[in-house]
């Protein structure tokens, strides 16, 4: 939807309108997003007006999977500069909310625009009466010298067009991310997590210690029921001397084994090891695999680790160092601990960070994600 058209011109500066922009980023898109194969339905394909209700029509008869509307913005101030994109935050289940947030985020890369910013309380007809994940983004300023002589260009225009391009193709096909929590369960933070994860409708992976789950059999059982996967850390909270041997090992971890099953009734498949235990055992690692491979469990490696355990970090930092690490990675395991208490505290706002990934559960039909460690 390039906003505006025929008798009702936007906002306009120094003879610049913002419905001519509009159009030009709309016409530029379709070509761009027909190209890789998807079906682009117009609103407008020239200088017409549309009223509101009609756009919306147009939309929902047809049946379109996502609503984006391109427009302008401006205001009394010249300074005042880049890109807003907003989305009707009341109805949820319609995923407005990643669509915009990924438009906007991938259009800021592409065009290296300030950040405005992604705003839940869009009162715009074509974002609230539309029943497809809607958002409407304002990719400039007509009011600012500099982003006005910018938007007219063809240039800058494809930058727009490429970012806005980006954010659709993550909406409809995200990265794969997978949450593991290591070393719980624990009374302080397990059940914040859960809380958080079935707010969000994510579902995560535990790797559990088995003398926690001894200690703590209700929070494992919790996890089960809110339908989480279950996986082996260790059974003794010291794990130093499991890693010495393969019998070591074995051992240990069919304790784990029993009190997983005797506790929550799941006969786990999937196994994890520590990180911290492994770093000069990689011999003794790669055997524990073979033998715990030969008897039918599956290993998964993580490639982001959060670095949660470390108290030092506050909070800030460990999102932007997880952001750092995780950028860009198609499949992602992130290794967090349900132990740290402040991993509780902010996985609601970690987890905003990433909205080019679908969050999935690692079950040993996942194939093994061997990434080695970063
Ligand atoms: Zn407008």
């Amino acid at each position: 939807d390039g906003g505006h058209g025929g008798e009702d011109e936007g906002c306009a500066r120094e003879g610049v309108r913002e419905k001519d922009i509009n159009l030009d980023i709309a016409i530029q898109l379709q070509k761009k997003l027909s190209d890789i194969g998807y079906q682009v339905i117009m609103i407008r394909e020239g200088d017409q007006y549309k009223a509101k209700e009609e756009r919306v029509e147009m939309a929902n008869e047809a049946g379109a999977h996502i609503y984006v509307s391109i427009h302008q913005n401006a205001c009394d101030k010249p300074e005042v500069k880049g890109v807003e994109t907003w989305y009707d935050g009341k109805d949820g289940s319609r995923d407005s909310k990643r669509l915009a947030q990924l438009i906007h985020q991938e259009t800021l890369k592409s065009t290296g625009a300030l950040s405005r910013e992604v705003k839940d309380n869009a009162e715009f007809h074509v974002t609230g009466k539309t029943k497809m994940p809607a958002c409407l983004i304002e990719t400039g300023f007509l009011s600012n010298k500099e982003e006005r002589e910018k938007l007219g260009t063809k240039e800058y225009q494809e930058k727009i067009v490429e970012g806005i391009v980006q954010g659709i193709e993550y909406y409809f096909y995200p990265n794969t991310m997978y949450l593991t929590f290591d070393r719980g369960p624990s009374v302080e933070s397990t059940n914040k997590i859960l809380d958080v994860l079935k707010e969000k409708k994510i579902k995560a992976t535990f790797f559990l210690v088995g003398e926690r789950v001894r200690q703590n059999p209700e929070i494992a059982r919790k996890i089960v029921a809110n339908g989480h996967t279950i996986g082996i850390s260790s059974f003794k909270e010291d794990d130093s001397e499991i890693y010495q041997s393969v019998d070591n090992y074995i051992e240990d971890f069919e304790e784990a084994y029993k009190a997983v099953l005797e506790v929550t009734g799941v006969g786990v498949k999937i196994f994890q090891f520590p990180q911290e235990n492994m770093d000069n055992s990689e011999k003794i690692r790669e055997l524990i695999i073979q033998e715990m491979t030969a008897r039918g469990f599956v290993y998964y490696d993580w490639n982001v680790k959060l670095k949660d355990e470390l108290i030092s970090e506050g909070v800030e930092e460990l999102i932007k160092n997880a952001k750092e690490r995780v950028m860009g990675k198609e499949k992602v395991v992130l290794l967090a601990h349900d132990t740290a208490y402040n991993t509780a505290l902010y996985l609601d706002r970690l987890i905003e960070q990433f909205p080019e990934y679908k969050m999935e559960v690692l079950t040993e039909d996942v194939d093994p994600i061997l990434l080695g460690k970063e």
